[in-house]
């Protein structure tokens, strides 16, 4: 039997249920396919940092592989068009994938199902539980976190999956090498793509810094590396699972000290599956503006806004260091990611949609589920019983950044713009401030 895994994000050996399944066959192709974004309000391709980050982890990824003989090959294109061309070229007869949420993921997964000649099976993805383990049914999922989180907290997560440490020898001699990305990390907060980094930092917070044990009081930092365990880039993209992150946990506790902010770690673990699983449920109403609810807010889109708020160039610094900490180095704190989100929604008075859309373009960490579910959160047209969150900038800046020094690392304080508005003709004008 002849098979082909394609990676999606799950790029690890260790606890990887479709890689387990593959080992039997007599030849297998990894595969993977460098995303080719969807054209999303208005925004194209995928940022600097987002692109070195996939790529390092994507060779970090091979070179896992070739420790076994094995290899990863790289090609671009949407996966109903280039696997079932893989499939005839290598005369595969099974194929596997780990799943993944979002309307998207899911369509390209059905559409790839209906062209293959041979059986693809979807292995359960990066995730603590699997839905059979829930104590509710589909129709019963929660509407919001808290009864979500009452319902899982106590179930048992499955312990880990062996690493595989042999598999069969690939179908072809040798692939292409994988283009490396220009950007290189941030000396500011150098985040390295691969698994190999992603076990390091979870070390490092865990049991080498114990960073675990005030993380509930450390959390809203808003540097990475800090006071937060930063390591969202490596769970996002399946480096690590997440269940290895929570055992990996529940072993400190047993050995070390278990308190609040273990538990809060967790907690924050059941957040990610919260979401993950909502934007399973909810399909396209992920990207609709009104969400899972009924009727449209009134939204105007002024480009110059949006543009100023990408580029950090708004009337609020603290919002500028945010923006330009993500494009620098492609993650932004949680609290960072309110504030700037708030921002765009309540201040500038922005569709939170183009927000969530250049978030996706530049997060290393970027997850379907956790973005536009936070996104959705924050401009109440999601899983927030109160109805959406609007910070009041210059208290979180008092609290977060008392003495600036975070706004002025990242360039925040920036020359006040000439106000602009429109007349009744939808001229520009430019007024006196
Ligand atoms: C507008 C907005 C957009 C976001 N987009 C993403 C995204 O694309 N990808 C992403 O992984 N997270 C996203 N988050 C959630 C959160 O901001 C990041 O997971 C967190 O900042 C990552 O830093 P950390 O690893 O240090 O987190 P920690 O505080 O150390 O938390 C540990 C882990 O728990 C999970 N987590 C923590 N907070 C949340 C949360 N609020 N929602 C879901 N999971 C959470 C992450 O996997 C994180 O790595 C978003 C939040 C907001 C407000």
């Amino acid at each position: 039997m002849r098979h082909l895994h394609w990676f999606q994000n799950d790029l690890r050996l260790a606890d990887n249920a479709a890689l387990l399944s593959a080992c039997d066959a007599e030849s297998l192709l990894c595969l993977y396919l460098l995303p080719k974004p969807r054209p999303w309000c208005n925004l194209t391709g995928i940022g600097p940092q987002r692109n070195r980050f996939l790529r390092e982890s994507l060779q970090a990824l091979r070179e896992a592989l070739q420790e076994l003989g094995q290899d990863l090959m790289v090609l671009e294109g949407s996966p109903e068009l280039v696997i079932p061309q893989v499939v005839e070229r290598f005369s595969i007869d099974t194929v596997s994938t780990s799943q993944t949420p979002g309307w998207y993921e899911t369509q390209a997964l059905q559409f790839l199902a209906a062209r293959l000649p041979v059986p693809l099976t979807v292995h359960p993805g990066n995730t603590l539980f699997t839905p059979d383990q829930f104590p509710f049914s589909w129709d019963e999922y929660p509407a919001t976190f808290s009864p979500f989180r009452r319902k899982v907290e106590q179930l048992a997560i499955a312990p880990l999956l062996w690493s595989p440490e042999k598999l069969p020898p690939p179908p072809a001699a040798q692939f292409d090498a994988i283009p490396v990305a220009a950007a290189s990390p941030h000396p500011g907060l150098p985040l390295p793509g691969g698994r190999t980094a992603g076990l390091r930092r979870l070390d490092q917070f865990l049991f080498q810094e114990a960073g675990i044990v005030d993380y509930k009081s450390t959390r809203n930092d808003l540097n990475g590396l800090a006071g937060s365990s930063t390591l969202s880039p490596w769970i996002a993209n399946g480096a690590l699972s997440v269940k290895e992150v929570a055992h990996a946990i529940f072993r400190f506790e047993k050995e070390r000290v278990a308190n609040e902010s273990t538990y809060w770690l967790y907690f924050e673990l059941l957040w990610r599956e919260f979401f993950h699983w909502r934007a399973m449920l909810d399909g396209l109403t992920l990207y609709r503006q009104s969400g899972r609810h009924k009727g449209s807010s009134l939204r105007s889109f002024d480009p110059r806004q949006f543009a100023r708020w990408c580029a950090g160039d708004t009337d609020y610094p603290l919002v500028n260091a945010l923006m330009h900490q993500l494009t620098a180095t492609g993650w932004m704190s949680n609290r960072g990611r309110q504030i700037a989100a708030s921002c765009l929604i309540h201040e500038l008075n922005l569709d939170w949609r183009y927000g969530a859309a250049f978030f996706e373009q530049q997060l290393i960490d970027y997850d379907v589920g956790s973005n536009y579910g936070n996104w959705q959160y924050i401009a109440g047209v999601g899983s927030d019983p109160r109805g959406g969150r609007h910070f009041n900038l210059e208290k979180q800046a008092a609290q977060y950044d008392e003495a600036g020094v975070f706004t002025r690392k990242w360039d925040g304080f920036r020359v006040p713009q000439p106000a602009y508005v429109v007349d009744g003709a939808d001229w520009p004008i430019t007024g006196p401030r």
